[in-house]
């Protein structure tokens, strides 16, 4: 083995907003970190993770391969409230250990092979170090330079060496991946989202867990008149999700018979919306059961009959706990894209039987009247068949 000056592997992040935060920060970092050691649990890879000024940086034990280094970044990067991932490597705080390690790292790079235009950037968090981070980017920069000829180029370079002076150590690293933004899972509270097999809601779920929410998933299956397939697609969704937060719990319910009580009300036009507030009654009856503070949907203004102004009034006066809406300003193409990137896309698209298929009337009604649909509720006693729901629901933990 030969001797590097890279000394130990490790990953370093950046936060997101959380830089934002004033005198609750603390709080927003501390939930931040037991969120990372909670998603590197599944690693199998004994890591340290140390809050640093305005970084995080993970260790790795003594020994550890850059493989595991890889595999520890890839995994945080799906931890919300990060924005980069850098692996980085961790050494001496002493100039020329420094200078030695940028000098390895452009080295063992693929740039260094095409003669790469590159940069150096330095940042001193300790102020004690020696050389202010202009001096530490030329020193380094003038051995790169020297050592492989490669050209300076600061404004676009094609690599960038950067290095950072910590309190007890500097941390010298070339690209990195980008993170998922926004802020850590449960800093925002608890949500409960209405997860049907489609491509809206599974969207809709990852973009509120971005948003500090840890969210539980409810899915409401034609069972008994359906097969249990868009059960197992609901699971996979839930499955794929779960990387964004942990503890995932998927909630069923059956509710086929009380569509079919819906359609046997004879309003043929308001059977949609009919059935879309009871599903929000009984979603909320659970939120109160799982301390949930908000429902959240995938709706988008205008995508379909039951997503009109109208109807989006008479879902919110069904239920008194806030119901989020994150894709409403949304386009179905940019929601597509972004259920692609997460990869839930595939799972959604695989066909089943979705139990709004039992209630598709020829023309559903754009413009709900709540007075109609509370007539309809009274004659089914809507306010106890939604607690006999909740009480029928199956749960299904990961
Ligand atoms: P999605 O792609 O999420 O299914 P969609 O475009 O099919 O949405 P709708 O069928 O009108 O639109 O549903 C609107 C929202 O209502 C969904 O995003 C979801 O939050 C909720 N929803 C619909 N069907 C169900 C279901 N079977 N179980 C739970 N929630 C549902
Ligand atoms: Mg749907």
């Amino acid at each position: 083995m030969t001797m590097s000056a890279l000394g130990e592997p490790c990953v370093l992040l950046k936060l997101g907003e959380i830089v934002l935060k004033g005198k609750n920060r603390d709080v927003f970092e501390r939930r931040l970190i037991s969120n990372i050691r909670d998603a590197l649990q599944t690693l199998d890879i004994k890591v340290d993770v140390r809050k640093r000024h305005g970084v995080i940086a993970i260790f790795l034990p003594q020994g550890a391969t850059t493989d595991q280094a890889e595999a520890v970044a890839q995994r945080v990067a799906d931890v919300p409230g990060l924005v980069w991932i850098h692996r980085a490597w961790r050494v001496a705080k002493d100039p020329d250990a420094v200078l030695k390690a940028g000098l390895e790292l452009v080295g063992e790079s693929e740039e260094v092979k095409r003669g790469a235009r590159f940069a150096v950037r330095s940042r001193r968090r300790d102020k004690r170090f020696p050389l202010r981070s202009n001096e530490l980017d030329r020193l380094v920069g003038g051995a790169i330079n020297d050592e492989y000829g490669l050209p300076v180029d600061l404004k676009n370079p094609e690599l960038t060496v950067f290095i950072e002076v910590d309190r007890d150590e500097v941390f010298v690293f070339t690209g990195g991946i980008p993170g998922q933004g926004g802020l850590p899972v449960g800093s925002s509270g608890r949500a409960l989202v209405l997860m049907s097999g489609g491509i809206d809601s599974p969207v809709a779920a990852y973009r509120m867990m971005r948003r500090g929410l840890h969210v539980d998933f409810l899915h409401f299956s034609g069972i008994p008149f359906t097969t249990s397939e868009s059960i197992y697609k609901a699971y996979a969704l839930v499955r794929k999700l779960d990387r964004f937060q942990g503890r995932s719990r998927l909630w069923v319910v059956p509710f086929g018979k009380a569509q079919q009580s819906i359609r046997n009300s004879g309003q043929d036009r308001l059977a949609v919306i009919a059935q879309r507030r009871l599903m929000l009654k009984t979603a909320e009856e659970v939120a109160h059961r799982i301390r949930a503070a908000a429902l959240i949907t995938g709706d988008a203004l205008g995508q379909v009959s039951s997503q009109t102004l109208t109807n989006i009034t008479a879902q919110d006066n069904a239920v008194d706990l806030p119901i989020l809406r994150p894709l409403v300003g949304w386009d179905k193409t940019e929601i597509m894209a972004e259920a692609r990137r997460i990869g839930t896309l595939e799972i959604s698209e695989l066909p089943d039987e979705d139990c709004c298929s039992l209630l598709a009337p020829k023309r559903a009604e754009t413009r709900a009247k709540i007075e109609d649909l509370k007539q309809i509720e009274k004659r089914l006693d809507a306010e106890e068949l939604c607690v006999q729901l909740a009480d029928s629901i199956q749960e299904y933990t990961l």
